[in-house]
């Protein structure tokens, strides 16, 4: 299995998913089948697996995709991988990514960007777009990302695979490199509902070492059709504007099947999302710039030129960090600085808290909600790179749920033809926490 993945590896290289091999996936591959010979049952024996380049794994560089890491060798391994590697599966590279998970299209990686398998002009969104791309081309079956505002589901939604977001606190968050600490969480990606479900069956669950992690065994499996039926589902409105027309019909045909499957279908208004961005962007980009503080050069990160500490540190930031990380870093700065704190980052702190209640308000009548999870299908590469702004709203379906912690799922729903192609259009569903589970239900259910 894993000869056949780097074989499929080595064919897809002009996709530009992996920014690394891993070199000891031989060795690891090896050690899977003495513990099968000894007699362990393993669920995913020899499976093999992409993990995004900020999770970390003993010996193999952890990069962020940033200029700043291009040497960084892990000296551990996060506990997602751990558990993953436990279970029997084999890390065969490391997958491109937006640098430090900033960005929507996989473009601002320090080692080039990613293609759309379906259309090479177009990205794979972001930010764990080489996660996506690599299952789409099938170069594994599953992978692992990190979705802080949507950077598992947009670009699952954008490559037409499955891309979970668990509610925050169920995957432990140790050995991932932090971005916005209180909105990380690490997400698997796959072909299947299926898959999901082994997936997170391995990955969830307590961890002593992070401790935002939440004690809930996992019990994932895919559902039927049968799971459908009285199922409460409420369209978010503030969603259905702005969206392409391919988009809009992938939706209306969703909620047809929802409908058919025995599904109530009702429309549900969540008026504080329109904030959703702005709140997002206020918190997360000052906890990044707090969170990136350590790469001086000096404890981490690569080395700067200069004679003395503090033009050591400035080289090595102003060299080693790409255009938006620095942009961050300073309106995060900014943000949190005295001053400015209260207008900005504690206001966008009660953003958050009224989004949060106004779903759990939602929940009271609905046991899921749906939204596109992008108003549109992949767009082309470069066409937003010159406007952080517009790059920022490709996020607005997505950000919301990181804010208030909750689990979403994004479904391949569809296609939208644009200029004769067919890309795929994602659906999110979005469920209470901890009700992670119904969301793979759903997924199995209208299969
Ligand atoms: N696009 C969002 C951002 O740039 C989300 C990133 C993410 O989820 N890692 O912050």
């Amino acid at each position: 299995a894993l000869q056949d993945a780097l074989a499929r590896a080595e064919a897809a290289r002009g996709l530009n998913a992996l920014i690394s091999i891993n070199e000891h996936a031989g060795e690891h591959a090896e050690a899977v089948q003495a513990r099968l010979k000894a007699g362990e049952a393993l669920p995913l024996a020899g499976l093999p697996v992409v993990i995004k380049d900020n999770l970390n794994l003993t010996g193999t560089r952890t990069t962020c995709a940033s200029r700043m890491l291009e040497h960084y060798v892990s000296p551990y391994t996060a506990t997602a991988v751990q558990r993953l590697i436990s279970a029997g599966a084999v890390v065969v590279g490391k997958a491109n990514m937006d640098e430090f998970a900033m960005g929507s299209s996989t473009e601002s990686s320090a080692f080039g960007p990613t293609l759309n398998p379906w259309d090479l002009a177009r990205v794979p969104g972001g930010t764990s777009g080489g996660s996506a791309a690599a299952v789409a081309a099938g170069i594994t079956a599953v992978s692992l990302g990190s979705d802080t505002g949507g950077s598992v589901r947009q670009p699952a939604a954008l490559c037409g695979v499955y891309g979970l977001k668990p509610t925050y606190g169920r995957v432990s968050r140790y050995g991932l490199v932090a971005h916005a600490s209180s909105l990380d969480q690490i997400g698997p990606l796959a072909r299947s509902a299926a898959d999901l479900a082994l997936l997170m069956n391995v990955i969830a669950g307590h961890d002593p070492r992070d401790a935002t992690s939440l004690d809930a065994p996992p019990a994932f499996a895919a559902g039927t059709p049968d799971d459908l039926r009285g199922l409460r589902v409420g369209v978010i409105t503030e969603s259905l504007d702005g969206n392409t027309a391919g988009v809009s019909a992938v939706l209306a045909g969703t909620l047809d099947a929802l409908r058919g499957a025995g599904a109530t279908v009702g429309e549900v208004s969540l008026p504080a999302l329109k904030h959703a961005i702005a709140a997002y962007y206020l918190i997360s980009m000052p906890e990044a710039s707090s969170n990136l503080a350590r790469y001086d050069g000096m404890v981490y990160g690569a080395r700067g030129a200069g004679d003395d500490v503090s033009s050591s540190m400035i080289h090595a930031r102003e060299s080693g960090f790409g255009r938006e990380v620095q942009r961050r870093i300073m309106i995060g700065t900014y943000a949190l600085s005295s001053g400015y704190y209260d207008a900005y980052y504690s206001k966008a702190t009660r953003v958050r808290r009224l989004i949060a209640d106004e779903f759990g308000a939602a929940f009271g009548d609905y046991d899921v909600l749906v939204t596109p999870t992008s108003p549109f299908p992949a767009f082309r590469r470069g066409e937003k790179t010159s406007d952080p702004l517009a790059m920022y709203a490709a996020d607005v379906d997505t950000v919301a749920v990181n804010l208030a912690g909750l689990p979403a799922l994004s479904v391949p729903a569809g296609f939208e033809e644009v200029d004769g192609r067919r890309l795929p259009v994602g659906i999110q569903f979005i469920a209470p926490a901890l009700h992670d589970e119904l969301l793979l239900r759903i997924a199995g259910g209208l299969e």
